[in-house]
């Protein structure tokens, strides 16, 4: 049987790859292709640059007015086409569809947001700055955008991204995950849809060949990527080091480690419902998944005691079933690989209370399945304890007291999420201060910033200097101008061949 081609969307309309390369989009669940993912040429991401660029000019001029009605009409067709949304995402990512939908109403959050442009696009003006001199600011759009994104949410992060870039005027090029193709598609029919110009949004499907034909283009003006901290570093070297016009302006944002705290006097059960909902949920393939449970003196034994039982009775099935509550992963060879991980653990000498490997649901044997799996014991010199695992794999470290629980962490290589749970308003104003990590939670489990708030990680999570979405997005995308004015009545006689200074 021919599987469907998952091909791209240009200039207005999808566009059929000849680039003759191509791979498997899977169906985790069942462990059975689906699809076929065309992989983009040089030529390919070119056309798509070409019908950006062309269509930067007009979309600048475009009122930014006009631009948040496009916004408008298109938040309405999201929220209208919500479930068909969270429906793709799930059977090409495998997370459940509840979650999925969750996924969905985040993205539609910065869509919001943007659509609040003409307010955000407000600059400053100071009248008579010196002698008839008006000063005041512009934020011009830079032209064609990037975004290049991961396959663990298909829809949020595209859409942390674009609706920004667009509202503020640029026109935008996304290569999504290819692991998760399908709908980046359904996202540039809804643009189209809502009104926006052809050429604004375009898809390029692809690999690493787009990615860096993407990089190199000397007409593409930022970047913006979210994935893995290797890929996030050589995106932001590469575009920052860009040879020929100038850097091309970047913000990567990586991989994580997140912890979450248990001081003693934290209420047992929200901590441990905040654990299993953060650790398993879309099977902790989240960058702000809890992957360390940080046990403070007396809690450790009380609340491994109370997890084990929770992680055994989490119901992983087919995410599309009405009472799944985790998943599978996303491919086998995430699954392999997560399972290397949880091997490493063992045999690093970690107390593996609950094993998820080997789970077969019915009716799926060959789904990309991994059960709750739990690691007491975990010391910092453990890989299970130092990498990103990125599957459904807790690890409890048991620390003294608070104040070994702020070192451990500020000594990690990620700073991307972490939390606190206490009782205690000293110590989660101390926490919040001390911790060297960029999204703090306050008996919060997974801090993940609302649109109107940027996101964005500390350390090795993050390269560049701006958070994703909300102001610090609108700055990202935009150039910032300094416009000085006097007219001829105020203008003295003469060359002045001193610093200007105010008269
Ligand atoms: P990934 O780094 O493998 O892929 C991300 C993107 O980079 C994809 O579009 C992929 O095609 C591209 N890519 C992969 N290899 C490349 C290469 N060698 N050269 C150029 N481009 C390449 O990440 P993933 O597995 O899709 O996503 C999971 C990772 O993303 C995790 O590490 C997770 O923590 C991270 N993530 C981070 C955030 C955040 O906000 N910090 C959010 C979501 C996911």
């Amino acid at each position: 049987m021919s599987l469907p081609h998952i091909d791209h969307f240009i200039n207005g309309q999808l566009s059929r790859s000849e680039s003759g390369r191509s791979q498997d989009v899977f169906n985790p669940a069942t462990g059975s292709p689906t699809a076929k993912v065309s992989l983009a040429s040089v030529a390919e991401v070119n056309a798509a640059v070409a019908a950006a660029s062309a269509a930067a000019p007009a979309w600048a001029e475009t009122a930014p007015l006009k631009r948040a009605r496009v916004l408008f009409k298109f938040k309405e067709l999201i929220e209208q086409n919500h479930d068909a949304l969270a429906k793709a995402i799930t059977l090409e990512h495998g997370k459940v569809f509840s979650d999925a939908k969750g996924e969905v109403t985040r993205g539609l959050e910065i869509v919001e947001f943007a659509t609040g442009i003409p307010q955000l696009l407000k600059t400053q003006f100071t009248d008579n700055i010196g002698g008839g001199i008006d000063n005041w600011n512009l934020r011009q759009p830079l032209g064609v955008t990037a975004g290049i994104t991961p396959f663990n949410f298909p829809v949020m992060v595209p859409l942390w991204m674009a609706p920004v870039a667009i509202a503020t005027g640029n026109t935008f090029v996304l290569k999504p995950s290819e692991r998760d193709p399908s709908p980046s598609l359904m996202l540039a029919e809804l643009f189209k849809r809502a009104g926006l110009p052809d050429g604004v949004f375009n898809v390029v499907q692809g690999d690493k060949v787009a990615v860096d034909a993407l990089l190199e283009h000397p007409e593409v003006q930022a970047v913006s990527f979210v994935g893995s901290t290797p890929i996030a570093e050589y995106i932001y070297r590469k575009s920052t080091e860009r040879a020929g016009t100038f850097p091309l302006r970047a913000q990567a944002l990586g991989g994580a480690k997140n912890h979450l705290v248990v001081m003693p006097d934290a209420n047992l059960d929200q901590a441990v419902d905040a654990l299993i909902g953060a650790a398993y949920g879309s099977a902790g393939e989240r960058c702000m998944a809890i992957s360390v449970a940080v046990a403070v003196g007396s809690v450790a034994d009380k609340l491994v005691e109370a997890l084990i039982p929770r992680v055994k009775a989490l119901k992983v099935k087919n995410g599309m079933e009405d009472d799944a509550e985790m998943g599978p992963l996303v491919t086998g060879a995430h699954k392999a690989k997560v399972e290397g991980y949880i091997q490493s653990g063992v045999d690093a000498g970690a107390k593996l209370l609950v094993d998820g490997r080997g789970l077969k649901v019915p009716g799926h044997e060959n789904g990309f399945f991994i059960g709750g799996t739990l690691f007491d014991n975990v010391t910092t010199d453990m890989k299970i304890y130092q990498e990103e695992i990125f599957g459904p794999v807790l690890c409890v470290v048991r620390v003294p007291d608070f104040a070994e629980a702020v070192k451990l962490i500020n000594a990690h290589e990620y700073g991307n999420g972490v939390s606190l749970f206490t009782a205690d308003g000293n110590t989660a104003h101390e926490f919040s201060r001390r911790i060297q990590v960029g999204m703090v939670g306050i008996n919060v489990p997974i801090p993940v910033p609302m649109a109107w708030h940027s996101f964005g990680g500390w350390k090795r999570s993050l390269f560049g200097d701006t958070h994703a979405y909300g102001e610090e997005g609108v700055r990202f995308y935009t150039r910032y101008k300094s416009i000085m004015q006097r007219w001829s009545a105020t203008i003295g006689k003469g060359a002045e061949f001193t610093m200007p200074v105010a008269k």
